[in-house]
């Protein structure tokens, strides 16, 4: 059972509609909500999804058609389920039920964090990584383990690109702060301690970000950009480590918006290199969320049967990709 699947993401700023078939990417739309002050606001961007979900929707379809696929071809609509801003997810959700319905296609209920993973695994040579996955409210180190994506290590409070933001704002910088902090780290070398928190295989950013906002009072920004950057990589790159060293596994994939940080990436070469593991980065165009890989989980979902009624297609704040039975692979 080949399929087209039509897919929407839309767990925060992001709202994007994407056509994918198992070759590749056939169409993309995308309207981002940006707050003109301050960071994410659930209400506001889910009025945002309101408002453009049908436009978004509409020029995926006329982009499609440009590539000779038409609504006929669609066999599911794909939505993200979870974890994500409740607002926002029902608001996609109530858009995806009708396209099912309207089309008369199956539904297709995806998890927003193995989304990143599989999209990663389609468009990097990784097979079988352990997935490093940094994004604004999400931070967690993935691997398959029989049957299903195991967490072997998490943040305790806030994603690091939160914790990120979170600084950025307290700095007087806008949002999104991550690439802002990523350019003023450039301008120095000069560390200051601030507190390093893994515990056991878990993280936590909450004190870290809070901090670097205390240790503004006393050192430049350029300096506290460049620590705080660091130390979260450190903290990031060792908990990855210890799950390659757990799991035997020789492929590291690195997911989520953080993941444009070059530091970063920088950080996890070496240790990749020093443990003679292959390390992947996707395009960036598939690193932070969008349509395209809710659309590619939906597609291999649907392949597998894994479908949904809409009597059961209720979103989940808190799906954790742990909870997910992986029917699509081997
Ligand atoms: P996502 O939730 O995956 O779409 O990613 C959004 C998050 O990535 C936000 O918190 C951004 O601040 C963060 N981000 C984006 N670019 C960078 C960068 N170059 N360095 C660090 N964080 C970044
Ligand atoms: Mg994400």
């Amino acid at each position: 059972m080949k399929g087209t699947v039509l897919g929407i993401e839309g767990t925060a700023w992001n709202l994007s509609a994407a056509i994918v078939n198992e070759k590749d990417v056939i169409a993309e739309a995308t309207d981002i909500y940006s707050p003109a002050t301050g960071g994410i606001h659930p209400r506001e961007a889910a009025q945002h999804h309101a408002k453009y979900a049908s436009m978004v929707i509409r020029k995926v379809l006329e982009g499609a058609k440009e590539k000779g696929v038409s609504p006929s071809d669609i066999d599911a609509i794909a939505f993200s389920r979870g974890p994500g801003l409740g607002a926002c997810l029902r608001t996609v959700a109530t858009a995806a039920r009708t396209l099912a319905i309207t089309y008369d296609v199956p539904l297709v209920g995806v998890n927003h964090c193995l989304a990143h993973i599989e999209v990663g695994r389609w468009k990097t040579p990784a097979r079988d990584p352990v997935t490093l996955y940094v994004s604004g409210a999400n931070s967690q180190v993935l691997a398959y383990r029989m049957g299903r994506y195991r967490v072997f290590g998490e943040t305790l409070d806030i994603g690091l690109g939160n914790a990120f933001d979170k600084f950025a704002r307290s700095a007087g910088l806008t949002h999104p702060g991550g690439p802002k902090i990523e350019q003023l780290a450039k301008k120095s070398t000069n560390y200051i301690p601030l507190p390093y928190v893994v515990k056991g295989m878990d993280l936590s950013f909450s004190g870290l970000s809070t901090a670097a906002t205390e240790a503004l009072k006393s050192n430049s920004l350029e300096d506290v950009c460049y620590s705080l950057q660091e130390t979260a990589f450190a903290m990031i790159v060792e908990v990855t480590e210890r799950a390659l060293a757990h799991t035997g596994k020789s492929e590291v994939l690195l997911a989520g918006g953080v993941g444009a940080n070059m530091r970063l990436r920088e950080m996890l070469d070496i240790m990749c290199n020093d443990r003679r593991v292959s390390f992947h980065v996707p395009e960036k165009r598939f690193m932070g969320d969008n349509g395209a890989m809710i659309a590619y989980l939906g597609l291999l979902m649907y392949e597998a049967g894994d479908v949904l009624s809409i009597e059961n297609s209720h979103v989940n704040p808190n799906f954790r990709p742990d909870d997910v039975d992986v029917t699509w692979l081997e």
